[in-house]
């Protein structure tokens, strides 16, 4: 992480980055960067504090992101925000985290930190049912799941977005009903709790892409079309009106072409192309065969069927720098 940036105009109100680990220790199934940046590499605390000053010196900014694959795991992180609180509090330097664990000692994390402020909250259960997630690895229960909101809601909070994402291997409309039922237990918990509506709960779904190096990497992805039929599947079994659902690519570009004030005729066009766009990023046939553009990996193959492959990004091994986190860390042990 760069300790100074470039800043052009006023930096009050800008965001900086510190990193308190990287790898994973958790192992999802479906996550690359869990399995690309094993093992877990921490910097210390007092290495945290002192990179942290640097960077509020440098840079003038006044929130802070703790980043890191899976930050509320960094193993001194309560400690570290209260000395980081102590530290800047004449400065007035916020910190935030960008993914929670689900569990009650992240809540009150959260809570310390936005003592004022209580934007949403995020999770990410990730599977509609236990079956599910069992399957991807998730080690997360619903009832994990109920408690940590349950804590949010006693904190003050009444936003909540739930991450899914749809396509998993082994998915069936058990697991998609799943996740409305899911999201529903949520609302319900709040009015239980506080003995009134008024919480508002986003249902967040993306589309799973098999990634190379992940125990999913030898499955496909479900076409397109089956894509929309869970998701309207999804959108029948959601009836409750506090939760908002947001899916699919396609709804959210349709949105973007229409506010960019593109005429309504022309958004579903607009829409494809983006869409096939982005199919043939992320899938391994519809890319661009390297050394003519114009054919696509599945021209080129014909009708051989693609069992193993390896992706490498452009100049690999040639040209990339890579930074020695590894060595960084090990000085500051000595
Ligand atoms: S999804 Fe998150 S918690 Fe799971 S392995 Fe990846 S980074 Fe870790």
């Amino acid at each position: 992480m760069p300790e100074a940036a470039s800043i052009s105009g006023e930096p009050a109100g800008a965001l900086c980055m510190l990193e308190l680990f990287r790898g994973c220790s958790r192992g999802c199934r479906f996550c690359q960067a869990g399995i690309a940046y094993r093992p877990v590499r921490e910097r210390t605390e007092k290495h945290l504090r002192e990179l942290s000053r640097r960077l509020v010196d440098s840079t003038g900014y006044n929130e802070m992101s703790l980043t890191s694959l899976s930050s509320a795991d960094y193993s001194c992180l309560g400690g570290l925000v209260d000395d980081l609180m102590e530290d800047f509090q004449d400065e007035k330097v916020s910190f935030s985290l960008p993914s929670l664990r689900i569990d009650s000692f992240s809540i009150d994390l959260a809570h310390k930190m936005q003592q004022v402020r209580k934007s949403g909250l995020t999770f990410a259960p990730e599977a509609g049912t236990q079956r599910l997630r069992d399957v991807i690895n998730k080690g997360v229960t619903e009832e994990n799941l109920l408690t940590a909101v349950a804590a949010a809601y006693r904190q003050g909070w009444k936003q909540v977005k739930l991450y899914f994402m749809m396509g998993l291997p082994t998915e069936t409309d058990e697991d998609i009903i799943g996740i409305a039922r899911l999201a529903k237990k949520v609302v319900d918990l709040y009015q239980e709790i506080k003995g009134r509506r008024g919480v508002k709960v986003t249902v967040s779904v993306s589309c799973f892409v098999p990634k190379p190096f992940t125990p999913f990497q030898w499955f496909g992805q479900v076409p397109l079309e089956e894509f929309e039929r869970r998701q309207r599947l999804l959108k029948e079994n959601i009836r409750d009106r506090s939760i908002q659902f947001h899916y699919h690519e396609r709804e959210v570009l349709r949105k973007q072409a229409l506010e960019e004030g593109k005429p309504e005729k022309i958004v579903e066009k607009m829409v494809d192309g983006r869409i096939n766009k982005y199919y043939k990023e992320v899938c391994l046939i519809e890319q661009p065969f390297i050394k003519d553009p114009d054919q696509t990996v599945q021209n080129i193959l014909g009708d051989v069927k693609v069992r193993r492959f390896a992706s490498y990004q452009l100049g690999e091994g040639l040209e990339k720098r890579s930074e020695d986190f590894a060595a960084e860390v090990a000085a500051q042990i000595k």
